[in-house]
């Protein structure tokens, strides 16, 4: 048992953070979480862990909803992954997870290039790491943003984690053989992409009968969600008609659309980091980055005052580094418009709803999982704090410490 005391709380639900809290952690879950005046009497017989936090603020475990552990960030280019055994490539993947949880980060969606095995071997404890759900493949139709077939001859398609779908068959049969493997969600690009070599995001990707194949068989064989990448206005039409949990990006989105994705409950999750740093991958892709990024930048707000569903993801790994996550929490509040509590609220009770976890993750309250991170200072007043990792004092996942910058006797 461990009680973490003399403690700012913000519990995830977006109310004002509770002074003087106290939360009391036993067996990996919640105990209590709430002001210490209405805390339950310890069992002292259980001999707990006593933890005076500073004054620091106790937030709940963060998600990053659109990651790439796949890929490298700024410290390797995508051709490296061409340059290597396939298990070399999980061996990286170590510092990655490790830098990601240490951030504050608990539980990531990968949003292409992990595969189940990796999500089991950090849930079973053999890999340090988030909590993970996996995509495994991104869909897209010959020609579109999971391509990478290169004007040389050259196919990165299959090793970066692309898969092509081209009929409604095709798409049903893929669907269901991820959902066979396991996968916790579904990605496909409706939109053309930044990044891949043939497209433009202007393009439509996966249209919308192919989208709606793949909710449904999505749907169908276990619940699982479908997430699409869709960055202009073609891609998200046939995104937010076919029935999509979240779009991923959603630059251009319209006001008419907005309002539609609101209706049907859909989630954006905007990627902002990404939109800091040019692709570099090749001057196209840099060129298409310049005009979008500043689209990205400039939509956002839009999308938060018509009262989308807002979720937290980066693209980490794509180009914004591993670890650098809860820098979006910083340009939620600066483009988004979002008060310091709507960010954190977005990376937390948020993304956990988009991932069907907000029964068991996302906010601080009794009978949750104990995924819980000390804060340095006050993040309700200023969530650009949360983008330095110093500030990340003392990250628990399950109950169990990952990182312990504040020294903290746990
Ligand atoms: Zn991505």
């Amino acid at each position: 048992m461990i009680v973490l005391h003399n403690a700012r709380l913000i519990d995830g639900n977006g109310g004002e953070p509770v002074s003087d809290a106290v939360v009391q952690i036993d067996g990996g879950k919640i105990a209590y979480a709430g002001p210490a005046s209405g805390a339950p009497q310890i069992d002292e017989a259980k001999q707990p862990v006593k933890v005076d936090v500073e004054g620091n603020t106790i937030c709940p475990g963060f998600f990053d909803v659109h990651v790439h552990l796949a890929l490298p960030g700024t410290k390797g280019s995508p051709i490296m992954a061409a340059m290597v055994p396939e298990s070399y490539r999980h061996f990286q993947l170590i510092d990655r997870l490790k830098a990601t949880v240490e951030a504050g980060v608990t539980t990531v969606r990968d949003m292409m290039g992990v595969d189940v095995g990796v999500r089991d071997a950090v849930a079973h404890g053999l890999i340090e790491g988030p909590r993970l759900l996996v995509a495994d493949k991104m869909l897209s139709q010959t020609g579109g943003h999971a391509d990478f077939h290169l004007p040389s001859g050259v196919d990165g398609t299959g090793i970066l984690g692309g898969k092509l779908v081209d009929t409604v068959d095709e798409a049903r049969i893929e669907a269901r053989e991820l959902l066979r493997e396991g996968v916790d969600h579904i990605k496909v690009a409706s939109s053309g992409g930044v990044s891949s070599p043939s497209d433009d995001p202007d393009w439509l990707g996966a249209r919308e009968e192919l989208v709606a194949a793949l909710v449904e068989e999505a749907h169908n064989y276990g619940g699982r969600p479908v997430a699409a990448h869709a960055i202009g206005l073609a891609g998200i039409t046939s995104a937010v008609k076919a029935g999509v949990r979240s779009i991923e990006h959603g630059y251009a989105l319209t006001d008419e659309l907005r309002k539609e994705m609101v209706e049907r409950g859909q989630f954006l999750v905007p990627t902002l980091l990404e939109t800091l740093s040019a692709d570099t991958a090749t001057p196209q892709a840099v060129a298409k980055g310049e005009k979008w990024h500043a689209i990205a930048q400039e939509s956002i707000r839009a999308s938060v005052q018509a009262g989308i569903k807002i979720a937290l993801g980066t693209d980490a790994g794509l180009v914004p580094d591993h670890g650098t996550n809860l820098q979006e929490m910083g340009l939620l509040v600066k483009f988004g418009g979002m008060t310091s509590l709507q960010a954190i609220t977005a990376g937390t009770r948020t993304s956990a709803e988009l991932c069907g976890l907000a029964d068991t993750l996302g906010t601080l309250e009794a009978g949750k999982i104990a995924d819980v991170v000390v804060v340095k200072g006050d993040p309700s007043l200023d969530a650009g704090l949360l983008g330095d990792n110093d500030n990340i004092l003392l990250v628990l996942k399950e109950g169990k410490a990952k990182s312990n910058r504040g020294a903290f006797a746990v």
